[in-house]
């Protein structure tokens, strides 16, 4: 058996156990693990912005999710 690999949800941030992810999305010919069905959900509506915001890596990530403003630059379409 392989040692248990960590992987980070994109959304809220969170570092889990790749076997404990309930759920898995691929974007970009990339792999991402989410927690539960409202980050799967939040992820599904805005994959670009959140894939984006992860690979910035910013200090701290791992632990908590990205500031908003940092997710919301990627976003393609800005809500006014
Ligand atoms: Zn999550």
């Amino acid at each position: 058996m392989k040692p248990s690999e960590d992987v980070i949800d994109p959304v809220c941030g969170m570092t889990m156990p790749l076997q404990a992810a309930p759920l898995k999305r691929t974007h970009g010919g990339e792999t991402f693990y989410l927690c539960s069905a409202e980050c799967g959900a939040k992820f599904d509506a805005d994959a670009e912005a959140y894939v984006a915001a992860a690979k910035l890596n910013l200090p701290g990530w791992g632990n908590t999710p990205h500031p908003e403003n940092v997710v919301k630059q990627f976003r393609k379409q800005d809500e006014k």
